[in-house]
Order: structure tokens, then sequence, then C-alpha cells
């Protein structure tokens, strides 16, 4: 876990928010790579959605809405609440479901008994701060979906079964934010609300289950360090008929990464009673199937599931041999930076001219780096760190056959290609 979070900080994958005045409450800044990273997850999510399905459409609501949608949904009462106890001696609050014993976790001290928490974070909307213009940051993209169903089903001609998917920020005033990206109070989301008919969810339900696993193995995700748990009755959240967390293998042990859910016909009954407006369909309010996913906590796991060490010198002919390889071994799709231009040496201008008109030719297509300093063998190593799909060497050769060698990251393996066609065979690979 140390290991990871340090690679993610030295090389822009992650910083810790406003780091310069101590840092703040668990957030954190995505850095030149990590937003690459970040945004190739979001496509690669938003492209299983609606390119692969032809009965899903989009949405982007505000993350500001009316404070009547957070009491119409359950989360300004006790259902969006966490049970929390304080230490009498040093004050700090726990999660009650963190708590093994009746002790504090950081002192020792007694702890004082249970009390609800709400996580909805306040704001206020307008001029004046009173209870008129108080209103919430969002805790969960999905309530502007279902605000909005009317509106997508008439103007897209829809009928049920449909999905509509959406990504978007969302604040939750965790109590005990930790483990990294893990659990932080400003997070982004990607979820999917599919609306089927009420006898047709079981089966919309383990359709969406295998999609949603699928998806991860699909991205890399290695089938070891994934499971599904079913969550029991007694601890459905209070929208649930069905829900079950599918898990990933974290170095600090088994956590959601994901939440699908029956979420019955709670959403669209409640809406239309608190609201006035009719939301059923045919006669009915259809059931909701819905996928959830943290676009930080997933790419905390594809970086986990990346990480790898190699010893004993991949790179054999290097000074570094004899040192630890570190590799993220990402799905290339996934990967921040795709290709690598390095000229072999730095002292022959030919070699330096070549490679650059050789970046500039790929640049515009592909997210590529430039780098031209130490030994070929360190760039190489400095690019795996990254989990840079494929590195180009311009060399001494490639000045009489205006070709370049193309180096695959997992298999090492270098083969020449013509600098005419280097567009092409890239477009091919990736
Ligand atoms: P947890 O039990 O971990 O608090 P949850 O069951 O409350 O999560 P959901 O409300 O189902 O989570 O949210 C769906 C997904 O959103 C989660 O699986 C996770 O990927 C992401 N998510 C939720 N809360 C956070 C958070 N505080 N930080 C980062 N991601 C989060």
């Amino acid at each position: 876990m140390e290991k990871i979070v340090s690679l993610a900080k030295r090389r822009g994958f992650v910083f810790p928010s406003s780091e310069i005045y101590g840092g703040f409450g668990s957030c954190y800044d995505f850095g030149p790579l990590g937003v690459e990273m970040k945004n190739n997850i979001k496509k690669a999510w938003w492209d299983e959605m609606l390119k692969k399905h032809e009965d899903i459409v989009g949405l982007d609501a505000a993350i500001l809405m009316s404070p009547k949608v957070w009491q119409a949904s359950g989360h300004l009462t006790a259902g969006f609440a966490d049970e929390l106890v304080e230490c009498k001696k040093c004050h700090h609050r726990f999660r009650l479901d963190e708590i093994q014993n009746s002790q504090c976790l950081e002192c020792g001290g007694e702890l004082i008994k249970s009390r609800k928490f709400n996580l909805m974070m306040k704001t206020f909307v307008g001029s004046v701060e009173n209870e008129a213009t108080l209103t919430y940051l969002r805790a969960e993209t999905c309530q502007g979906i279902y605000v909005n169903f009317k509106n997508v089903l008439q103007t897209m001609r829809l009928k049920i079964p449909f999905g509509i998917a959406q990504i978007g920020k969302a604040f939750r005033n965790e109590i005990t934010p930790k483990d990294f990206i893990y659990r932080t109070r400003e997070f982004e989301q990607m979820e999917l609300q599919w609306f089927c008919a009420p006898k047709t969810a079981d089966k919309f339900f383990d359709y969406w289950k295998k999609e949603r696993i699928n998806w991860y193995l699909n991205l890399g995700i290695k089938k070891a360090d994934l499971r599904v748990k079913e969550v029991p009755k007694n601890e459905l959240p209070h929208y649930a008929k069905r829900a079950l967390d599918i898990e990933y293998k974290f170095p600090f042990g088994w956590k959601e990464i994901e939440g699908v859910h029956n979420r019955g016909d709670w959403d669209l009954s409640n809406h239309s009673r608190n609201s006035g407006e009719d939301l059923k369909y045919e006669g009915y309010f259809p059931y909701i199937i819905e996928t959830s996913v943290g676009v930080d906590r997933s790419l905390f796991a594809f970086l986990c599931d990346a990480y790898i060490e190699v010893s004993g010198g991949r790179t054999k002919t290097t000074k570094a041999t004899k040192e630890v390889e570190t590799m993220l071994k990402f799905h290339k799709s996934l990967a921040p930076i795709k290709v690598a231009v390095l000229p072999l040496v730095k002292n022959k201008p030919a070699i330096i001219k070549k490679a650059e008109e050789v970046y500039q030719i790929l640049k515009p297509h592909f997210n590529c780096q430039y780098d031209e300093t130490d030994s070929i063998g360190r760039r190489y190593r400095r690019q795996d760190e990254i989990g840079t799909v494929f590195c180009l060497t311009i060399d001494f050769e490639s000045l009489e056959k205006n070709d370049l060698t193309i180096r695959n990251r997992d298999t090492m393996k270098q083969e020449r290609v013509k600098i005419k066609n280097i567009k092409e065979c890239l477009e091919k690979l990736l």
C-alpha cells in the first residue's frame, strides 16, 4: 500500500489536496497521469454502457438540486446516516462498524454511546444563509436521474426496459475517510439506472451483475482479486430490495468497489408522491436496477492490480539490473501514456531530430511522452513504472533505414517498423 501511494505521488497520479497548506481532510487531486487514467476509465465505462447497449442514454444533471429531492429520497432522515461513537478523552469519532470493543482506536479512551451522523454536505444557495437557502451537495448522482426520468423518457421516446447512465461528482461527509483514495469526501461516481417492469427485475439484476464483473475482467483485473458479496437482508440499504457488492482484494483487505442494487419502485414512487408529478409508466412504477461504481475507487483497484515488482533484471543490459523493477501492467486502454519516443543517444543531433519528428507525427493521435535524459535502460524502466504500453527508440540504423524499434512493455520484444508506417501500426496495436 505504501509503495503504491508513494508511486502515485512521485509519478504524478495522485496528490494530497492543498498540500502546501498541510493537506485538506481526505481530499485528493489527480495529477497529469491520474487525470488521463481517470478519463480512460470513464471512457471505458461510458462506451460499455452507451456503445454496447442500444437502450441506454446519457445524462449530466447538476450537482446542486432542490433540497426537496433529498427529503423525498430519504437522505435527510435516518436512511443516510452512519452510526457514530466518540471518544470521551480525545474526541476522535469512529463508525460503529469499525469498533471491536468499547475502547478508542486512537488513545484507548472510553467511548461515548452511539448516535446517528448524517453524511450530507450542507451549502447555501443565494446571498443569504438561512433555512430557506440551505441545500446539499449531492451524495449520489442517481437522484438527478430519477427526477429526470420523465424528461428523458419523453424526449428520447424510449420504451421500458431502458437505462440512463451518468458520471459525476458526489460528496459525503465521511466520518472516517481512509485508505488513500478508497474513501474520500469528494469522489466521482459512474451510475447506471435501468428501468424495467417489476417481474423482470430479478432477471436484469443477474444480467447486470455479470456485465459488471466482465467489465473489470476485460480491463485486466485478475479473477482471483474480484468477488461478489450478497448483502444480507438485515443489512440492506433503506431503498433496496436486493443488493450485492463487487469486492476487490485491496492491500488492506476485500472491499467494495461497486454496488448492484434492485431498488424496486422506491425512487419513482417516492418522487411521485412528494413532487405530485405522475412518474408511472403504462400505469405502474418501473423497478430500478442500479449499478454504481466510484471512479476514484476503481482507479485505485486498477492501480493495485497493475502494480508488480520484478527482480532479476528485465533490462539485462543496464547497470540497474540488480535493482527491483517496478511496473504498472495496465490494460492498454487504461494506461495514461500509450507511447514514449526515445532517441537512443542525446549527443547525436540527427537522431534527436528524427526522434522529434516521430514525436510530432504521433502526438496529436496518442498520449505520448518524449524523453532523452539518462541511459536507454533507465528510460525504459521509467516508462514501465508508469505503465507506458510501447517505447519507440530511434537509433543509428534509423538514420539510414528511416525506421525505429518498437518495444512492447510486457514481452519486451522489439521489432523494427518503418517511420512512415508507425502511426498505422500503433493504431492497430492499441
Ligand atoms: P461504503 O459502504 O464503502 O461507504 P456505500 O455502500 O455507501 O459504500 P454506495 O452508496 O453504494 O456505497 O456507492 C456506490 C459506489 O460509490 C461505491 O461502491 C464506491 O465505489 C463509491 N463510493 C461511495 N462512497 C465513496 C467514498 N466516500 N469515496 C470514494 N468512493 C465512494
